[in-house]
Order: C-alpha cells, then structure tokens, then sequence
C-alpha cells in the first residue's frame, strides 16, 4: 500500500509502497478516506528537535483521518466491516490507576498514532478497536478527517460553563478557530480571539468569533473597553503556545476568571503570579481528547449544527503531499485535507 513515510531522521517525508499492517485480534482495519496535516505532523516533516527525540524511524505518520472498516480481529464484536469510523489517536495501555477508572484521556502510558506508531497518511491503517469512533454515515468526510484536533478544541472549550460568558481564545490557528465556533455553539455572548496573522482572523471570524484582534496593532484593553466589559473575560482558552500571548490572556481574565491551556509554551515561560494569585485564576493544563466523552459532544455538536468546514483551506490528493506540507509551512493555510480515497 502507499504511505507517507520518515525514511530517515532528517527532514521530509516520502511516498513509499509499504506492507499493509497486520492486523491483531483487538483490532480493526481501516481503509483511509482521508487525512489532514497536523502541528504534529510538521514538527516530523520539519524533524524539529521534538521530533528528533521522539520519532523512532523508518515511521508511517499521520493521526487525523476518517476511513470504513475493512477487516476486524477476532475478539472484535462492537464492529464490522462498512462502518465509516475515526481513531483516537492516542492508544492508552489500559491497566494503570486512571485507565481502571475510566480516565483514559490521564493514562502516563499513552503512545501515539503516527508518532510510536504507524499512522494514519496511508491506504490503510490498524487500530485498537477501543480506538474507534463511528460516525453517522451521512457525515461530511472532511470534517469527520478532523475529529482529532476538533477534539482538542472542545476539550478544551468546555472545561467550563460558556453559556452567557465572555470567552478570549489566545491564538487563531485551526484549533483556536475550531474552539471559536464551539464556544458560539454552546452559547457564549463575546467570543474575542487574538493573532498576528490577519487570515487566521478572518478565518475564526467565519467560524464563530464575534471580535477578531490582531495584537500587532490593537490591546486587549481597548477591545475590552469598546465592547464594554466590566472587568474582563470570564473563560480563557489558550491555543497559541506562545508565552506573551498567555501573559495577556492572564492579564485580561476576570476576579475568579477560568482559564484552560491546551498550546504549549517554551518549558521556562515566566508567568505573572501575582495576577494568578491575587485575582484568583484557575488554569488548567489539557491534553488530547477525554475519551469518550469528547468524542460524543463532538457528534452531538456537529450533528446540532456546528460547523468547523471553514477551517479546511485545502483539499489534495495525498500524492500531492508535498504541496500541502508547504502550504502549512507558509502559515497561512489552516487545516489540509489529504484525499485517499479515489
Ligand atoms: P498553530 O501553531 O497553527 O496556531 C497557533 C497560532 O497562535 C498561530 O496562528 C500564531 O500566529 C498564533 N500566535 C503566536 N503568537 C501569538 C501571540 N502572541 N498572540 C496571539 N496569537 C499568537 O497551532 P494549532 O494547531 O492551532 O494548535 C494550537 C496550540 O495547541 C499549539 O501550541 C499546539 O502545539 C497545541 N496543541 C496541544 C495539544 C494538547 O494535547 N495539549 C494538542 C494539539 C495541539
Ligand atoms: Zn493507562
């Protein structure tokens, strides 16, 4: 089969003809339909420091996808071939303290989909069937590709209460663009979100921001004063991993203010305490997707309505793989849908 692999530590990515994989007796086979580019999959392709000490080669990438089944191991009696499903990208081991209770999404075993192990930019992909989600078979195929950064996005955008609250989104990559629109879905009055690029604004302000602002050339403060805010937002999402960005989110947060922190700054970013301390912020750390609770608010939602299709910027054949990695690279592009099936 075809798959888009890490030949070689080093940059890049090549299409080569692999073995398609074995399948055990837990788990499904999937015929990939398609695929998007992940933050993920560039720091690979890049082979940035991160990926130089985290991806064992040669490595098929890739975790974002929605296929059908083809093939099922034989413990497997949930699923069947034909059914139109995605894949939880991170594999838990499912014996630790948190899996036996049922917080999959804090096992300190997890190994990923295209990062520990095959992935999903191939014709197909095997997966735990405890890794499989179904959708409804009428789902638009390049929004189910996307379930697995929409899912961090909703994790992340319902840790607290939005409706009727102001909610600042730091950061309109795909992921603050997607939170964007889940946060007007589940009723929030301002959704205000920040970059420097001004297409990413105006792309979240397609899926749901009510005020875009370009920190380059405008501040918080003002935003918060035109829009007539008390004292100032009282949900935080921070999706930009970068360290000012958070530093304004903190500053811009009511007495008691919620904030969740799903991008990942530099390990030393300093933070400014006092603020923490003295107006009594909550933040929390997010990782991944709770399993399966985020994928069920993410069927439901979609299927109630919210719509994250804006956020593809690009659809290709997987064969034209290079021309969507160097559009990601330019950092415009927002989400890239690989196409497989043909
Ligand atoms: P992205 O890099 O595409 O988007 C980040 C955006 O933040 C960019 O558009 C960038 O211009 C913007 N930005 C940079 N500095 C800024 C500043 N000072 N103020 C405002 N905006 C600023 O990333 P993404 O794919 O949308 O993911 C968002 C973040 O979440 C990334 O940091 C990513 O690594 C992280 N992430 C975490 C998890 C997890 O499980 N914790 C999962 C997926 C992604
Ligand atoms: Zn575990």
């Amino acid at each position: 089969m075809d798959a888009l692999v890490k030949r070689e530590a080093g940059p890049g990515l090549s299409l080569e003809a692999v073995p398609e994989p074995v399948v055990g007796i837990n788990d499904v086979l999937i015929r990939v339909k398609r695929t998007a580019i992940c933050g993920t999959d560039m720091h690979i392709y890049n082979w940035d420091a991160w990926a130089q000490k985290t991806i064992p080669v040669p490595m098929t990438v890739g975790h974002e996808f929605v296929g059908e089944i083809v093939e099922v191991g034989s413990n497997v009696i949930d699923f069947r071939p034909g059914q139109l499903v995605s894949g939880e990208g991170h594999v838990v081991c499912g014996r630790c303290r948190n899996c036996m209770a049922g917080r999959r999404h804090l096992c300190a075993h997890t190994s990923g989909i295209g990062v520990n192990r095959p992935g999903a930019f191939a014709e197909y992909v095997a997966l735990p069937m405890s890794n499989v989600w179904e959708h409804k078979a009428d789902i638009d195929l390049d929004v189910a590709a996307l379930f697995d950064p929409l899912g961090n996005a909703v994790h992340t955008a319902l840790q607290y209460d939005l409706l009727g609250e102001d909610v600042l989104i730091t950061g309109a990559g795909p992921i603050g663009a997607m939170a964007a629109a889940v946060c007007r879905h589940a009723g929030a009055r301002h959704v205000v979100i920040t970059d420097m690029i001004d297409e990413r604004l105006a792309l979240a302000a397609r899926l749901g921001a009510t005020r875009t602002v370009n920190v380059n050339r405008e501040t918080l403060a003002d935003v918060q004063a035109e829009l007539g805010m008390q004292e100032g937002f009282d949900v935080g999402l921070e999706m930009s991993g970068n360290g000012a960005a958070l530093n304004d989110l903190i500053a811009s947060m009511c007495h008691g203010g919620k904030v969740a922190m799903l991008g990942i700054p530099d390990e030393n970013t300093a933070l400014d305490w006092h603020t923490v301390i003295f107006n009594m912020l909550t933040l929390k750390g997010i990782y991944g997707r709770e399993m399966y609770e985020t994928w069920y608010k993410m069927s439901v939602m979609v299927e109630s309505g919210l719509d994250i299709a804006p956020v593809i910027t690009h659809r290709m054949d997987y064969r034209d793989y290079e021309a969507g990695f160097a559009a990601m690279n330019e950092g415009k592009a927002s989400k890239v849908i690989l196409t497989w099936d043909r």
